[in-house]
């Protein structure tokens, strides 16, 4: 720690010394945030590995992203810069302020659409892990008005509904799809709501949840059960779990989400 001269002790660790005194300069004026401070090693590794499963299991390729909350600091988060998820290292992960305003850039590349993240964390006091993902099988239930309704016991997450996010009443009839300003962030957030994901017309889904585990569980599912909701919708006329079912299954799987995070850990990281 450092004694600088605006009365304040600073860790400087990883930043340096000038550094510091830059970011302490820049943020008493209110414009730059500066660093919560380091974080948990097991974090960032929970992190990059959530990453590589999620590459593995078909929920990202080149795209989408998953970012989780500073454990020192809940109005930062920690995500890696712009990159396909599958590459992301430790040395990848940044550090944002909740206007996903990035700490220490060092000149990389980020995430064009990272307003999904902050804004939800503003709304979400509950939230500490996000998902991001075009995943492909979910895409028909936001483009068409057939619900994603929870198929089986895995998927009781989606019990309550599953919100479709139309970027047309935010951004109008000629947007790129993104989620590029923290006005569209918001906007998606609020549709989310309470619920654990929501769909995004014409583009994929966010899914949030209380932990890295819990949301990559959940991105993984919903993508499952959307999957095998199309066959069965193919066959016939489904029964879905009602909200009860699903909401009891959900109690019961959240204290389970480490046991398919070891077996997707060993396969993604061949370890
Ligand atoms: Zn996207």
């Amino acid at each position: 720690m450092v004694q600088c001269s605006c009365g304040m002790a600073h860790d400087i660790g990883r930043r340096g010394f000038l550094g510091a005194l830059m970011a302490a300069a820049v943020d008493a004026q209110g414009a730059v945030p500066v660093s919560a401070g380091p974080v948990d090693p097991a974090l960032i590794e929970d992190l990059v590995v959530a990453n590589h499963i999620l590459y593995d299991q078909g929920v990202v390729d080149g795209f989408g992203h998953v970012s989780v909350r500073h454990d020192r600091d809940p109005n930062r988060y920690l995500m890696s810069r712009s990159m396909a998820p599958a590459l992301v290292t430790a040395d990848d992960i940044l550090e944002y302020d909740l206007n996903s305003t990035p700490i220490d850039q060092r000149g990389r590349a980020v995430y064009l659409e990272r307003f999904i993240h902050s804004e939800i964390y503003k709304l979400r006091p509950d939230v500490r892990a996000i998902v991001h993902s075009h995943s492909p099988s979910v895409i028909p239930y936001a483009n068409t008005k057939v619900p994603l309704r929870p198929m089986n016991h895995i998927a009781g997450f989606l019990g309550g509904g599953v919100p479709v996010f139309e970027i047309r009443d935010v951004a109008g009839p000629a947007s790129n799809m993104l989620i590029s300003n923290a006005a569209l962030g918001h906007a998606l957030a609020i549709v989310l709501g309470s619920h654990a994901v929501a769909l995004m017309r014409g583009h994929g889904s966010v899914a949030a949840a209380q932990s890295l585990r819990h949301v990559v569980f959940r991105a993984v599912y919903a993508e499952v059960n959307a999957r095998i909701s199309s066959e069965a919708l193919r066959l016939g006329e489904p029964t879905f779990l009602n909200d009860e079912e699903a909401q009891a299954a959900m109690k019961t799987n959240d204290a389970l989400v480490d046991r398919p995070w070891e077996l997707w850990r060993r396969r993604a990281e061949g370890k």
